[in-house]
């Protein structure tokens, strides 16, 4: 499709680090700033707009943490076993007012897991350790206050900040939203991501698939990498390398988007449009090819309002660039403070040679772990951009410096786990 000058503009295009195209690409973005109220348990993956502060101690009140006794501890005098009157009996979900028949005798009272602890008594002893005795029971044990019972306030003070701004709601918030009684919570509005494919021979799962095509699996792969933080996903398809197709489907997308998430068409080849049709829609590009192997044409620019975020076509070099830059960026647009995958030393038990100049993402399995607990890694083979098996089967990837032109077996590595780019 090009017609003698080559207008591309990524042919004399820098190629730049990993972490300035990071920074770069961060700097690009703010947070939106709209919030809504959604019901706490529908607000799983989006971003809490302000603190939660609890109204509530929690737990709300003494209770037991065995079933068991209560008495006071004051009045077990000498050795055990103690004696006392049962004088009574408190399920959890039961008021927690004190007996009226236990008031000025000692007596003990039968209390379940959960109960209210009544009134004037410190301890509970738990039930392995007591014997029934006709009307009375006997402790086999001493108590100490405080013994076995839950205090109010000790797993969250009233007034304490429960959850912070910035915090994407996973399940545990879900809980404890929902324990110190909250129905709903602010949170900042859902960002909007047009998610397309390039290319002409790309099909549907579902559809016939003729000689020279292949299904499209990296749009099925990025809406499901777009679930934390979650947004509001505007599927665009697997648009042609058709220049004019491409430029109605780039400039819907920054209409109607806050992000513009592609894959393909944005290398060197002569079907690659992207970067031409994104300057000719009135667009900027910021980083055009990165450091980085496999995912050098990585692409982050501007089109309107929205961010364009151009990922290469190869199905590995797409899941490595989102989860590197993609997930940072929509991240930062979401509201929610960014944490790129952690690295964790390891030990590779392979040789491998290569050639420096980019950070090499390596896929690896887990194998086993020395004796200090560092995990030992082997490189998985066959492995390769385009390679789907190499990914599904990676426990994680190992990260090579740029400079570095080999591993030797034994060496201490960079190690990501794939839960952390998942
Ligand atoms: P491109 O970056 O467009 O040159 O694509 C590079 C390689 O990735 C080619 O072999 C494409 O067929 C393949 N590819 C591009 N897009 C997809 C996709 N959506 N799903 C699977 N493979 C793709
Ligand atoms: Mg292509």
């Amino acid at each position: 499709m090009n017609h003698g000058t080559d207008s591309r503009p990524n042919k004399t295009a820098a190629l730049i680090s990993p972490d300035v195209a990071l920074s770069k690409a961060t700097a690009m973005v703010a947070a939106v700033d709209e919030t809504e109220w959604l019901p706490t348990d529908d607000a799983i993956g989006r971003i809490v707009a302000a603190n939660v502060v609890s109204f509530l101690p929690l737990p709300p009140f003494d209770n037991s943490a065995m079933d068991g006794y209560a008495v006071r501890s004051a009045a077990c005098q000498g050795q055990p076993a103690f004696r006392f009157p049962l004088a009574g009996r408190i399920a959890a979900g039961d008021p927690g007012t004190t007996p009226a028949f236990a008031d000025g005798r000692d007596v003990a009272i039968r209390i379940l897991t959960g109960a209210a602890v009544p009134q004037g008594f410190d301890a509970v002893i738990m039930q392995e350790h007591c014997e029934l005795d006709g009307e009375a029971v006997l402790l086999w044990r001493r108590p100490v206050p405080g013994d076995h019972i839950r205090r109010a306030g000790e797993d969250v003070p009233r007034g304490r900040a429960i959850v912070t701004a910035g915090t994407l709601i996973d399940p545990r918030h879900v809980a404890i939203l929902a324990a110190a009684g909250f129905a709903t919570v602010k949170v900042r509005r859902a960002i909007r991501v047009a998610v397309f494919s390039t290319g002409t021979q790309l099909r549907q799962p579902g559809e016939l698939l003729p000689c020279g095509q292949i299904y499209d699996s990296n749009r099925m792969m990025l809406r499901a990498l777009l679930k934390y933080p979650s947004s509001r996903l505007k599927s665009l398809g697997a648009v042609p390398d058709d220049p004019q197709r491409l430029d109605a489907t780039l400039r819907r997308a920054a209409a109607e988007a806050d992000i513009i998430l592609s894959s393909g068409g944005v290398s060197v080849g002569d079907e690659d449009h992207m970067h031409r049709l994104v300057v000719q829609a009135g667009g900027t590009l910021e980083v055009m090819k990165v450091a980085i192997k496999p995912g050098k044409p990585m692409t982050i620019g501007r089109l309107g309002k929205a961010l364009y975020l151009g990922l290469p076509g190869n199905p590995v070099s797409a899941f490595v660039t989102f989860s590197l830059f993609g997930r940072a960026v929509i991240g930062k647009r979401a509201g929610s403070t960014i944490r790129p995958p952690a690295m964790q030393p390891a030990i590779c038990e392979d040789e491998r040679t290569r050639s420096p100049g980019r950070q090499e993402y390596l896929p690896v399995r887990v194998v086993g772990a020395t004796g200090d607990g560092l995990p030992t890694l082997s490189v998985i083979t066959p492995a390769g951009s385009a390679m789907l098996s190499s990914l599904v089967a990676a426990d994680g990837f190992i990260v090579i410096p740029a400079q570095q032109d080999r591993i030797r077996s034994g060496e201490r590595v960079a190690f990501i786990r794939i839960a952390e780019m998942l």
